[in-house]
C-alpha cells in the first residue's frame, strides 16, 4: 500500500468518482486548516457556497461556526475542519449512507494524517458517521465518548442552529465543554494555559 501523505488525499480525493454526488459539481471540498491540529471539526456535507469556493464551512454556518470558535478563544486557523462527504449533495439533502460510506475512505485518511485528540461532530450526520447509527443528536449531544484515545463530541450542526436559535444555549454549553476538554487535555497551552495539564 503506498505511504499516506496529504498529496496522496487530494489527488485521491480530486481524482475520486466512487459516488454520484460528484456529478454536477463545481469543486470537490477536502477540507482545510491546520493539518496537525489537535481539533478536528467534522460535518455533514458542502453547501452551495462550499461547493462554489471548493473551502469547507464557508457560509453563513461556517462563518457561525468561526464565531463560535472564536467565544472559546479559538482561531480557525487553530483546527482541522472537514465533511463527511466532499461533494456536495444536491439542493444540500442529507448524503445517503451509500454516498458516506463510499467517501468514508476519504475521511479515514485524513484523520490518520492530522491524528487529533478532539473531534467536534457537528450534527447528527457526522455524529452517526462516526459514533454509530444509534446516535440522537438531541439526546447525545454534549456527552462525550472516547474512541481509541480519541476524545468525541456530538454537538448541533450550526445549520440547525441558524434555523432554530433556541437551540445556542445547548451548543454554547458544548463549546465550553470542548473548551475545557481541551485545558484538561493540555491542548492549546498557549491560549489555555499549561495549568491544567495532566502529568
Ligand atoms: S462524495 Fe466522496 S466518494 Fe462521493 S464522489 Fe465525492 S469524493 Fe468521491
Amino acid at each position: 500500500m503506498s505511504e499516506i501523505t496529504w498529496d496522496l488525499f487530494h489527488s485521491q480525493v480530486e481524482a475520486c468518482t466512487l459516488c454520484p454526488l460528484c456529478q454536477g459539481i463545481h469543486h470537490k471540498v477536502p477540507g482545510q486548516g491546520d493539518p496537525a491540529s489537535p481539533l478536528m471539526l467534522i460535518g455533514e456535507g458542502p453547501g452551495e457556497t462550499e461547493d462554489l469556493e471548493g473551502q469547507a464551512f464557508v457560509g453563513a454556518a461556517g462563518q457561525l461556526l468561526t464565531r463560535m470558535l472564536e467565544a472559546i478563544s479559538l482561531p480557525r486557523d487553530r483546527v482541522y475542519i472537514c465533511n463527511v462527504v466532499k461533494c456536495r449533495p444536491p439542493r444540500n439533502r442529507i448524503p445517503l449512507p451509500e454516498e458516506i460510506t463510499a467517501c468514508r475512505n476519504h475521511l479515514r485518511m485524513q484523520v490518520y494524517l492530522v491524528r487529533p485528540k478532539v473531534i467536534l461532530l457537528l450534527g447528527a450526520t457526522a455524529a452517526r458517521a462516526t459514533l454509530g447509527e444509534q446516535v440522537r443528536i438531541t439526546r447525545d449531544r454534549g456527552h462525550w465518548e472516547e474512541r481509541k484515545g480519541v476524545w468525541m463530541l456530538p454537538t448541533y450542526h450550526p445549520s440547525a442552529l441558524l434555523r432554530d436559535p433556541a437551540k445556542k444555549k445547548d451548543a454554547w454549553e458544548d463549546m465550553q465543554s470542548l473548551r475545557d476538554k481541551l485545558t484538561s487535555l493540555g491542548l492549546y497551552p498557549d491560549i489555555y494555559g499549561e495549568a491544567a495539564k495532566i502529568p
